[in-house]
């Protein structure tokens, strides 16, 4: 009798939650020339275990009208691990969590500049460079970067149809806004302030649970002259948690270009003493990052090549992996 309860609990736990039979979500993709049902889930983030298989079956039962075979241009669906986010593009909106080093952590990821305000504009090959698309566009790789390590992130000015961009030419636009909706105002010193209360109310929200929270701003610099200096990327902070943080970020950039660029020695350094609004007003544990000069020449084609902004955020998540696991948990 209790082997039988047991048994009907178990049926009935399964019939519920169908959905919750492998734990993942669905994602409609269409198939390219040459994939099959491996290639397609495998491109989707999902292993393709015999229960992914099965299920994959299951799910495209009449698209696949009782053949392993898929058609190039037809739509199928395909069980994933990962979630979507349409902020990072459509070519990035799929994320699966590979790691949970991060898990309890909360990062508040401010592309710096937006709306009304480009930031810096440089001019590179004849073209405008816009200071906060450069910024956008790292500060959403390494959100990204960040998710797949089970942190909680908050993208906190956003662009609906600027996702992760493969490209080397921005455009100047003014359709950023705030999480939330809120829009970015003329004011200079009013966009401080609504960008340093979204961000302290989330910390007041967060406070009780969170292992960590920490606000990364991300800007380029726009230092001018006669002849523009090329300066890596470095770090400015106003407190002491702030230069903690600066220092696990720079020490890891020191030995990223060490194994990479072994004939560059890296120059970044930190600004302990940075006076700026959002450093000195935000509750969280806030750095600024300068990812270079807008204006040197060196420094925008560095900047330019997405490969290289991929790369300054897969950096910045090694050092915030390195600050995360000194903390006591
Ligand atoms: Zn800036």
């Amino acid at each position: 009798m209790k082997t039988l309860k047991i048994l009907i609990l178990w049926v009935m736990f399964w019939v519920a939650i169908p959905g919750q039979v492998y734990g993942q979500e669905h994602v409609t993709v269409t198939a390219q020339s040459g994939d099959g049902i491996y290639t397609l889930l495998r491109k989707n983030g999902a292993q393709p275990t015999p229960s992914a298989i099965a299920e994959f079956k299951a799910l495209n039962a009449k698209a696949l009208d009782g053949r392993d075979v898929l058609q190039a241009g037809r739509s199928y669906r395909v069980p994933s691990s990962g979630k979507t986010y349409p902020i990072f593009g459509s070519a990035y909106e799929k994320v699966v969590v590979t790691g949970n080093s991060l898990k309890g952590h909360v990062y508040y990821i401010d592309g710096g500049h937006g709306g009304p305000d480009p930031g810096s504009v440089g001019e590179f090959e004849g073209r405008q460079l816009p200071e906060d698309e450069i910024a956008y566009d790292t500060a959403l790789r390494l959100a990204r970067n960040l998710i797949q390590e089970s942190a909680t992130v908050y993208i906190i000015v956003r662009d609906d149809d600027d996702g992760i961009r493969d490209t080397e030419t921005f455009k100047v636009d003014t359709d950023e806004y705030y999480l939330g909706g809120e829009k970015i105002v003329r004011s200079h010193t009013q966009r401080l302030r609504d960008r340093t209360r979204i961000v302290n109310r989330l910390y007041d929200e967060n406070k009780s649970w969170a292992k960590s929270q920490q606000m990364i701003s991300l800007h380029v610099d726009a230092y001018g002259g006669r002849v523009e200096p090329q300066i890596d990327v470095h770090f400015k902070a106003a407190s002491r948690g702030g230069y903690a943080l600066s220092r696990s970020l720079r020490d890891t950039m020191t030995a990223k270009y060490a194994e990479f660029q072994p004939n560059r020695v890296y120059k970044g350094g930190i600004d302990d003493s940075a006076n700026l609004f959002v450093l000195n007003n935000s509750k969280p544990v806030a750095v600024l990052i300068e990812l270079g000069n807008i204006r040197h020449s060196g420094d925008q084609y560095r900047l330019v090549k997405p490969a290289n902004r991929q790369a300054i955020a897969d950096w910045l998540r090694d050092g915030l992996l390195k600050d995360a696991s000194g903390k006591k948990l």
